[in-house]
């Protein structure tokens, strides 16, 4: 039987991917519905390149330019928040979860509540609101594959038959651009500077978290959440080579690690035909030109957020929501220019100090809670803003 497929956030960076993907393989897959936020050129184009059934964009203003792109095909538009559920109820065998950020959340569950496979890349969603969305997954009997190259490589040498004797899990992270930078010269770092990752090409908001190190930081609680382990037993190394995606060590001595080009189409590849292996179109290693595998321990007088990750699992929910929510709202406002670099930092611990305990029972209560944190850091924000120009 033909697969039935959905890429919700077919236009971003892992979307792409995905569809370079599935375009590479021998079997036909029945692509269902294709979704962006504003990019109408591109996701028309992929729409007609792959024969889905339905493009589905979220910013209801680009409704009539999607529609007149897809003008005499068979290739449904439909437009807004509402249409973008609808597109994740879409009835699919496998479901990719690329959106960026906490939009996401809603199709997430969505498609989590059809019962089927959902391969997720979309962390933020799993950070903020990981135990209601894996709970979700368990009474439908979803199955969930991680596509973070860090937890997919968990996932390909986890034994769940062997938890007992797990040690660790070693996530590895890259160091991102700024690995060897000093604080006085990261406090003026530009946004360009800061995307320009030395060796993995990803869309914006990921590339900042990976130069502030925050993308560790959901990781570790993407991490604790996916994996059900002890908080003590993850730890993070930098990996300067992007080589090894992550590590299990067990009882008995032996480190299992998975290896790989820094190219999502491996992760993506292993989760689109798991249990099987299917061929990846990306790049593969060459061991040969591999010199060193180093490993260093995470600067935290410079990367600050890790440390924090631990911090906000150890006291909840409503901390992962609030150091979640604080750093989407800075990393946009540093990607605008409004603020400086290190003021991500201050700005997601200012907002953690201000916490607020909620009772956080639903997945409104969390969305609630989130846009009540972005506001909170949106006016810290303007008073950065404005204390920066009256500074001028
Ligand atoms: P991109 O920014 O490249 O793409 C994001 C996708 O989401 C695009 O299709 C975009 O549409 C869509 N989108 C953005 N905002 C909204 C919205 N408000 N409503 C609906 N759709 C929206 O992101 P990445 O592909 O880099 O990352 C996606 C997720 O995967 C993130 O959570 C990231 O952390 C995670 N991830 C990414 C990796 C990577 O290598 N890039 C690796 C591991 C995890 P449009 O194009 O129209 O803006």
């Amino acid at each position: 039987m033909t697969k039935k497929i959905s890429i919700l956030g077919a236009t971003g960076s892992v979307g792409q991917s995905t569809i370079k993907v599935l375009q590479a393989q021998e079997e036909n897959y029945d692509v269902q519905v294709l979704t962006a936020n504003n990019n109408a050129a591109l996701l028309a184009q992929q729409a007609k390149a792959i024969k889905t059934k339905r493009a589905v964009i979220a910013d209801a203003a680009c409704y009539n330019e999607l529609k007149e792109l897809l003008s005499g095909t068979d290739i449904k538009a439909a437009a807004g928040e509402e249409a973008l559920i609808e597109a994740a109820k879409m009835p699919a065998d496998w479901i990719m979860a690329a959106i960026v950020g906490m939009a996401g959340l809603r199709p997430l569950m969505a498609a989590i509540e059809q019962g089927t496979t959902v391969a997720i890349a979309n962390k933020e969603p799993i950070v903020s609101a990981g135990p209601i969305i894996l709970e979700a997954a368990k009474k439908a009997g979803t199955t969930i594959l991680p596509i973070d190259s860090e937890h997919n490589a968990v996932f390909q040498v986890f034994e769940p038959e062997n938890k007992a004797a797990l040690k660790r899990i070693i996530l590895t992270a890259s160091g991102g651009p700024f690995r060897t930078m000093s604080l006085s010269d990261m406090e003026k770092a530009t946004p360009e500077q800061a995307l320009a990752h030395p060796n993995w090409s990803m869309g914006d908001k990921i590339s900042i978290d990976s130069a502030t190190m925050m993308n560790k930081a959901l990781e570790v609680i993407e991490a604790q959440r996916l994996f059900d382990v002890a908080l003590d037993q993850i730890e993070v190394l930098v990996h300067p080579q992007s080589i090894i995606h992550s590590m299990v060590e067990y009882q008995d001595g032996s480190i299992l690690a998975q290896m790989g080009a820094a190219d999502m189409c491996t992760p993506i590849t292993n989760a689109l035909g798991w249990p099987k292996r299917l061929k990846t179109p990306g790049q593969t290693l060459d061991l040969t030109k591999m010199k060193h595998l180093d490993f260093e321990p995470v600067d935290s007088a410079r990367f600050p957020f890790v440390g924090m990750a631990y911090d906000c699992l150890k006291s909840g929910l409503n901390a992962c929501i609030t150091m979640n929510a604080a750093n989407e709202a800075a990393v946009g406002a540093f990607l605008g220019h409004k603020i400086a670099f290190l003021d991500i930092y201050k700005l997601v611990s200012k907002s953690l100090d201000n916490m607020q305990s909620k009772e956080l029972n639903s997945l409104n209560d969390v969305i609630e809670y989130d846009s009540f944190v972005r506001a909170q850091t949106e006016s810290a924000i303007l008073g950065t803003t404005t204390h920066k120009s009256a500074a001028q």
